[in-house]
């Protein structure tokens, strides 16, 4: 009898401890499943650009890749790891580190099918011999991936170099870009005494110029070659800027502002490399041009008028005025914050998306605060029909509709200069029918 009462005890506490342990494990599968379906339902389980890979019959669905991940990409259905966000991966690999089992890949898969990816070997070499690319034009973003690649492209350009060494008159390397892989590569390169020029169209910096004033960059600690390890996750855009001024200065990197590389053909054993100011001849190349090319337009009426621009510096030279920002990745809502903190602006953003899905965490809790004060109006399904001089013309859900505007901020993404790398030869996964069995497919991930 004793033995039925403790039997009975110990059955009525498993149950109060398992009933209520069962009940939040059902909620939050099918909040998880729900999740899975309106992603697959988005197309955005599918990879673009970087993607965790997940090997199910490795998974054991314990969930730390869940936690690790900051972008909320994965989640756990039935049991296994699944990709809820894809597009919100950024590339952080956090996931595939702490992945117990192995069973988590981040990187850009089988790139055959993919026509926006330059077919690269484990050193960053595209299917031209001596032609190098780094850094986003990879098909990876962040700087921290930047700055990894131009590092070991540099290097293995360097380690070429020791064996055989190239004529006085002939530069080792011209390296395309004064972002963070091309000023990465540089800095291999002062290491190694090479004699190399970096080119840029713009200003040392790269896409870190373009960044909204003030804007918290999230990075990795991360070893930048000579320098030495730039130890923060949150910078602000100006700090950064200042330690690559101050890299430049300290280390004397030879660099070419303003000046625009055109053309690249291969001339015997070196590559003439054609600019808007010069030809020059070289025995590598490293293109570290990024991605972002020249910004990509609506095509609709009014577009040329001087109120409508493709960036936006400092938001604070804009107040008490009625701004249209288009688009929904992190440009535009980043865009979108900064001017709705301004004094009196009315701020309105247009995506023609039903939501926001491939930013980044702490944006979409930002703007979704703004949101909800009432700072930013949200117009998803919409699309600009028409820019007049004092209102645009949107279509919504079928309805057109006409909003007072002083300003237009379009981020739309760029034309990346895919035409350039297809001119001087640099294949791409879906091209890879044709390419030497050499090269590698899975394009490599650094970490
Ligand atoms: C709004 C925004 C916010 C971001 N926030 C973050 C963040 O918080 N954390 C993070 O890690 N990453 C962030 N990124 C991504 C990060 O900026 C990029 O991944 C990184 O800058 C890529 O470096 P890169 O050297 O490959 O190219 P880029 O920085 O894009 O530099 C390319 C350079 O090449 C030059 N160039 C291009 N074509 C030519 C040519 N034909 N001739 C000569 N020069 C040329 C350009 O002028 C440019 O200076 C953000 C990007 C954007 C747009």
């Amino acid at each position: 009898m004793e033995a039925w009462i403790i039997w009975g005890i110990v059955g009525i506490i498993a149950l109060v401890i398992l009933i209520p342990y069962f009940l939040q494990f059902r909620k939050r599968q099918q909040e998880a499943i729900a999740k899975k379906r309106e992603a697959d339902a988005l197309g955005i389980t599918r990879p673009r650009a970087q993607f965790p890979f997940i090997n199910q019959s490795l998974c054991i669905g314990c969930g730390s890749c869940v936690l690790a991940c900051p972008e909320n990409v994965l989640d756990v259905v039935w049991g296994k790891a699944a990709v809820v966000n894809g597009v919100r991966c950024v590339g952080h690999g956090h996931c595939e580190k702490i992945c117990p089992v192995g069973a988590i890949e981040v990187g850009l898969g089988d790139i055959k099918q993919r026509d926006d990816i330059p077919v690269l070997d484990e050193n960053y070499q595209t299917t031209v011999p001596g032609i190098y690319i780094v850094g986003e034009l990879s098909g990876l973003a962040l700087i921290k991936n930047a700055i990894q690649q131009g590092r070991k492209a540099m290097e293995h350009i360097a380690d070429q170099i020791k064996q055989h060494p190239t004529p006085e008159n002939i530069l080792d390397a011209l390296i395309v870009g004064a972002g963070p892989a091309g000023t990465s590569a540089a800095l291999v390169a002062t290491q190694n005494n090479l004699n190399y020029l970096i080119i840029d169209a713009q200003d040392l910096g790269g896409t870190i110029l373009q960044y909204p004033r003030r804007k918290l960059v999230m990075t990795e600690p991360v070893d930048i070659p000579l320098y030495g390890k730039l130890n923060r996750h949150e910078i602000e855009k100006e700090e950064l800027l200042e330690i690559w001024q101050s890299i430049y200065r300290d280390f004397h990197l030879r660099l070419h502002r303003q000046e625009r590389v055109v053309d690249v053909q291969k001339v015997g054993n070196w590559f003439t490399v054609k600019t808007t100011a010069k030809e020059y001849l070289t025995r590598f190349v490293v293109l570290a041009m990024g991605r972002r090319g020249n910004p990509r337009k609506l095509g609709v009426p009014g577009e040329q008028q001087a109120k409508v621009m493709y960036q936006l510096i400092d938001a604070q030279s804009y107040t008490h005025s009625n701004i249209l920002v288009v688009g929904g990745g992190d440009s535009a809502v980043e865009a979108a914050i900064g001017l709705a903190r301004q004094k009196g602006n009315r701020v309105t953003i247009s995506y023609r998306k039903p939501q926001f899905f491939r930013i980044k965490q702490k944006n979409q809790e930002r703007i979704g605060k703004l949101i909800q004060k009432g700072r930013i109006t949200a117009r998803f399904n919409s699309h600009v029909r028409e820019i007049k001089a004092k209102s645009v013309v949107l279509e919504q859900d079928g309805k057109r509709i006409e909003i007072d505007n002083d300003y237009v901020f379009i981020f739309i993404g760029g034309e990346p200069p895919f035409g350039f790398l297809r001119k001087i030869g640099v294949k791409f996964g879906t091209d890879m029918v044709t390419v030497p069995s050499t090269a590698n497919v899975q394009n490599p991930i650094p970490r």
